[in-house]
């Protein structure tokens, strides 16, 4: 995994050393000198990391953070602020501009490392995500990004190594921010506790009591698909840079030496939720992109390009079970007339209506999906010609028995479909084939009269 890194100091050696230690793992490296420039830099090379140096002669690395932070061409590209400061007022308003963490002069080369990887490789999780969000918006739905602004608040798991160091961890972190917290002392409790409620965040230490190991609960989290996605805080004792770097790539999010300052944890604990409930949504939004992806918007029917899937499966299981099946092409006549006469909002009101009654009528195994316009295909398994005939039959007929209703026209409007059907036979599972009879069959419908069934004969 190699990425671009942005490196932002005014002096000239630190750019070159720390250039020379990131080319040689393969990250490609760009520079700037100043605040201004690495602002521009950020813009126009789209980096995956930037390294940023707070003591700057045109404007502080805070100045700099907030104003990537704010624009949204540079605000999900990950800040590490590069300081020889110490103290942690300064790290904490670092971390209150959007940094996401701090390396201290001379940089460690340890905690730089397992800093950039685990920092981009969550950058290149929401990037692929917010690809896929950005077609949700493309397709003109609400991206997450527009949402963002109403997120709920934060719930947070804490492990300490006993009770009472949990209790010390959520005063700390209440004097300063609302979040929702709860303590679980053991691996055990921590599964239980999650089973139905699963925290935005779990603050774990490495050294847990009993039997269970911090870093051995952090890799089980990140190994079960429910808590893969969560963040994780860990809290590292003595400064311990090989246990960070550890448990970072073991896939903690984030970690903080102890003794824990209460305002420290509470702002990482923010940044995380945020970083999480952000992904969710995104995810979820792609789970929505999947469905729209294989449905009919107008109706809620499938489309053509899952029907043709799925009647490859139908045929497939005709196949094993060697029983039929049956597809029937429906199409409304005169359907132009509608819109003519109507409006096209009238028309889409009976295509609706359309869709929901032919529904009604037929069995949850039978597959309905809008092919295009006012054109319907219907999949039945398991089903011989006297029931294609009957079902077809009973399509017709709920169509023509019921005007449909139209906004402003009283009494509704008549409507009739016309119905084509074939029969595939175990044997003969060819479905554009089958889907080509059934046209003839309609064509047939329609050029005698409209508003009947005809069954497609291959004799003829
Ligand atoms: P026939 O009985 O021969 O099928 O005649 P028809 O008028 O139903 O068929 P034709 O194919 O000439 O016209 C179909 C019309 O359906 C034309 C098109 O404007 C309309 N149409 C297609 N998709 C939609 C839609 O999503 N909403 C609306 N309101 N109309 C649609
Ligand atoms: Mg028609
Ligand atoms: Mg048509």
């Amino acid at each position: 995994m190699s990425g671009r890194i942005l490196i932002v100091d005014d002096v000239a050696t630190n750019r070159v050393i720390l250039r020379a230690k990131l080319a040689a793992a393969y990250y490609d490296v760009i520079q700037a000198e100043n605040g201004a420039d690495a602002i521009a830099q950020a813009r126009r090379g789209q980096p995956d990391l930037i390294l940023l140096d707070v003591l700057m002669p045109d404007m502080t690395g805070y100045d700099v953070c907030r104003r990537l932070k704010a624009d949204p061409a540079t605000a999900h590209i990950p800040v590490i602020m590069v300081t020889s400061l110490f103290a942690a007022s300064d790290r904490l308003e670092g971390l209150e501009c959007g940094a996401d963490d701090f390396l201290s002069k001379p940089i460690n080369d340890l905690a730089l490392f397992a800093r950039v990887r685990n920092l981009m490789r969550a950058k290149f999780m929401l990037d692929e995500l917010s690809l896929r969000d950005r077609t949700t918006s493309d397709l003109g739905l609400a991206s997450v990004a527009e949402q963002a602004a109403e997120l709920p608040p934060g719930r947070v798991m804490l492990v300490p190594p006993d009770q009472r160091t949990g209790r010390d961890w959520e005063r700390s972190i209440n004097q300063h921010s609302p979040l929702h917290c709860r303590i679980a002392t053991t691996q055990d409790e921590v599964i239980a506790a999650s089973a139905d409620d699963l925290p935005d965040v779990y603050v774990i230490h490495t050294k847990l009591g009993g039997y269970t190991d911090g870093l051995r609960l952090v890799s089980y989290l990140r190994s079960r698909p429910k808590t893969r996605h969560v963040g994780i805080v860990l809290v590292v004792p003595e400064a311990d840079q090989v246990k960070a770097a550890k448990g970072l790539d073991l896939g903690a999010s984030d970690y903080i030496f102890d003794p824990v300052d209460g305002l420290e944890l509470t702002a990482r604990l923010n940044s995380q939720i945020r970083r999480k409930q952000i992904s969710d949504r995104l995810r979820s939004n792609v789970t929505d992109t999947l469905r729209l992806a294989v449905q009919d918007p107008l109706t809620g029917l499938y489309n053509r390009r899952y029907a043709e899937q799925h009647m490859e499966k139908i045929a497939e299981r005709a196949r094993e079970t060697g029983k039929g099946f049956a597809l029937m092409v429906l199409d409304i006549d005169n359907f132009k007339r509608v819109n003519d006469g109507f409006g096209h909002a009238a028309g889409d009101q009976v295509l609706k209506e359309f869709a929901r009654r032919i529904q009604e009528n037929l069995r949850g195994v039978d597959l309905v999906s809008r092919l295009g316009g006012e054109e319907f295909l219907i999949a039945m398994p398991d089903t011989t010609e006297d029931q294609a005939r009957s079902a077809s039959e009973r399509l017709r007929r709920v169509i023509e028995e019921t005007p449909f209703c139209v906004d402003g026209l009283a009494g509704g409007l008549s409507v009739t479909v016309s119905v084509g059907v074939t029969l595939g036979n175990p044997d003969c599972v060819d479905i554009d084939h089958l889907i080509r009879q059934a046209d003839t069959a309609l064509y047939t419908s329609k050029s005698e009269g409209r508003n009947m069934v005809t069954l497609f004969n291959s004799a003829a």
